[in-house]
Parts: C-alpha cells; structure tokens; sequence
C-alpha cells in the first residue's frame, strides 16, 4: 500500500531534473501522475518513464505555466484523463542571472512570469477542484537563494515571494482542507545548475565540488533528496504541517 495509492499528482516542468525525480517517487508510492512541461514531447517522453504501478496512470501535458489559458487547458486535461486531481506540485522554474545594473528587464519579468505566475495560475487552477472536495496538497519551489545570492536579484526575490504566496495560500485554503507548503532546495544536480557551471566558466564537475565542501553534510543534493521532502509534505502524515518552507540544503544556509 503506497502513500499516494488513488491519488492523482500535477507536477510543473517535471520533463527533467528535480520535477521528474519528484514525479517518479509518487508515482513509486503509488500516484497517478501528470507530467507538465513546455514541450508535450518531453513531457509525454518523461510520463512513459515512471515507475508506475499497477493500476496507476501517467500522462504527459504541455504548459507554459505563466499562461492562464494553457494552464487551464493543462489542469483540465489531467482532471478529465486522470479522474481527478489531489496533489499539485509547483515546480517550473528558470534562471536569468545578472548583477542589477547589466538585468534586464525582459529577464526580470520573464523569471517572475514563470516562478511567481506560474505558480500563482497554477494553484488557482487547482483549489477550484481542491476546495471543493475539501482536499488537496499544494507544494511549492522556493530556493536558498531566497535568502539572497549575488547575481539573482529576480530569481532571490521570486523565491522568497513563493515562500509569501505559500504562507498565505495556507491561511485562505487550510478552512478547505488543503495544506500548502513549500521546499527551499540548496544546491541540486541538474541541468540547471550545469548550465550555472558553464556561465560561471567551469566544468559542472567543479561546481559540485565546490558546493558539496561548502556544506556540512560535504555533498551536493539530487532530485531524490528533494522529492522524499516533497512526498513528506504531500502527504497525510504532513497534515498538520502548513504554511512552511522546509529548507533541504544539506545545511548549506546554517
Ligand atoms: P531544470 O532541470 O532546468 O528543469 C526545469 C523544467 O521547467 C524544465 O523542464 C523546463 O522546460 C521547465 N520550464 C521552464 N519554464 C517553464 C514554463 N514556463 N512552463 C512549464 N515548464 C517550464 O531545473 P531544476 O534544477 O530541476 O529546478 C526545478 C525547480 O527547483 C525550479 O523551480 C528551480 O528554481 C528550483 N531549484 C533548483 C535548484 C537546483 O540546484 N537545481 C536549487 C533551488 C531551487 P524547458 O527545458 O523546456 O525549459
């Protein structure tokens, strides 16, 4: 009997890295999953990958989370193919980084079109379904760099803007029965952070390095160390937790 057994889960930009690591685990435990992503190839590609089991469905669907009507299609599209929806997972995310005087302002609102509308559209989207089933489980992408890193003017502050939009989605949703909480990932394995190495002109190989000494734990994170945090918060065990962001950094921040 798995956590997520009769579940349906919306996991965002989950065609790779952290979303897909986080889609795998519930679908492991159990879960139905939806797979959104930009390109329906990847996502569709992604979905045939899940460890499904018996019973469980997978589907992949594509969205621009920062679209209200591709949201709405997308959101509709699980709810009709997947029965149902119970757990969303706010994930999507990209990078533009800069220092402040060479942003522009075509990054500044394109990272906050993707990690704050989107998460926004996207958990409007879902307390239609949620609140009136009086159940549903929001989890949301925050960062340590929420907490400020050079560099990420736009990203830090979309970050810690989640970690806002969490606790208050807590507290107008929590009388429905749904919990919304958030993670606060330190440095994770993946392409984004690959990417990161090649624009700080080093090998990605040394980006970990330097990251994993940084932390008392002295490795890096990957996907599965942020999705067993995300499944925890999803979960009924998790019921009275709400409104939090649990920071999973190897205790990078301490
Ligand atoms: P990733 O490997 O770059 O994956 C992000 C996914 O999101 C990609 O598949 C990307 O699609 C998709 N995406 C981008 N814009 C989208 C949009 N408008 N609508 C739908 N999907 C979109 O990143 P990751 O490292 O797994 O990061 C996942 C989340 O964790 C992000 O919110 C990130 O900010 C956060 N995070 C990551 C780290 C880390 O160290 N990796 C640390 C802290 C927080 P395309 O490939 O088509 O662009």
């Amino acid at each position: 009997m798995g956590r997520f057994d009769g579940r349906v889960v919306v996991i965002t930009g989950a065609a790779r890295g952290i979303g897909y690591g986080t889609a795998s685990r519930f679908a492991e435990e159990g879960a139905s999953v939806a797979i959104l992503d930009l390109d329906e190839s990847a996502a569709s590609e992604a979905a045939g990958r899940l460890p499904l089991v018996d019973g469980a469905k997978a589907i992949g669907v594509a969205c621009n989370v920062s679209d209200s009507a591709s949201v709405d299609a997308a959101v509709g599209r699980v709810v009709d193919e997947l029965g149902g929806l119970h757990v969303l997972v706010n994930n999507a995310g990209i990078t533009r980084d800069n220092l402040l005087f060479k942003m522009t302002e075509e990054d500044w609102d394109l990272v906050m079109a993707v990690h704050l509308k989107g998460a926004f559209l996207m958990s409007k989207a879902a307390q239609k379904v949620f609140t009136e089933q009086k159940y549903g489980k929001i989890v949301n992408t925050s960062s340590v760099s929420a907490l400020g890193n050079r560099g990420q003017a736009n990203y830090a502050a979309a970050k810690m803007g989640i970690q806002a939009f969490t606790r208050t989605l807590a507290i107008e949703l929590g009388p429905y029965g749904v919990n919304v909480n958030a993670v606060a990932p330190g440095f994770i394995v993946t392409e984004m952070t690959d990417a990161t190495a090649v624009r700080l002109k080093m090998e990605p190989e040394q980006l970990r390095q330097m990251n994993a000494e940084a932390n008392p734990v002295r490795r890096v994170g990957e996907p599965a160390d942020i999705a067993a945090a995300v499944t925890f918060l999803a979960s009924d065990e998790a019921g009275y937790v709400t409104g939090q962001t649990l920071y999973v950094d190897g205790g990078s921040t301490l």
